[in-house]
């Protein structure tokens, strides 16, 4: 499949700096912020910095190197916001809305990470 991608989406914008960010970490191939309308207590996205619309355009065509560096970059904001059971927090939840059905609002790929309190069921 050819993947299109707005590059006027919010997060190719906050990318650019064209729009403010609360920035939490930023690696080589990817960067992390606050969520500006956080759902829990914390409420962090890390996005890839190159174009990818979805999961999909992501695993397809980000490089090895990008896609690792984003998993990574989502392990250390668990980690460095104490959410890590592996650090002595109480987990987290990350999650990733890739397309239509799922209500991707922002056709940036993003990972949710929410944490800090219980987070509830799965699909409410
Ligand atoms: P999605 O529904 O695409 O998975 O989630 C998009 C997320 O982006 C939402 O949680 C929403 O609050 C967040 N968001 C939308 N616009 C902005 C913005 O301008 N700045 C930041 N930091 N987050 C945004």
């Amino acid at each position: 499949m050819t993947y299109s991608y707005d590059q006027n989406n919010i997060f190719a914008k906050i990318l650019r700096g064209e729009i403010p960010s609360k920035p939490i970490l930023e690696s080589e191939h990817s960067v992390a912020f606050m969520d500006i309308a956080p759902q829990k207590q914390t409420h962090i996205l890390v996005i890839p910095r190159g174009p990818y619309r979805c999961f999909d355009h992501f695993t397809e065509e980000a490089s090895a190197a990008e896609q690792v560096d984003f998993y990574q970059t989502v392990a250390k904001v668990a980690k460095a916001h104490g959410l890590s059971e592996a650090k002595g927090g109480e987990g987290f939840r990350i999650i990733s809305n890739s397309g239509k059905n799922a209500h991707q609002e922002v056709p940036h790929y993003h990972m949710h990470i929410l944490g800090g309190e219980p987070i509830g069921p799965l699909v409410q």
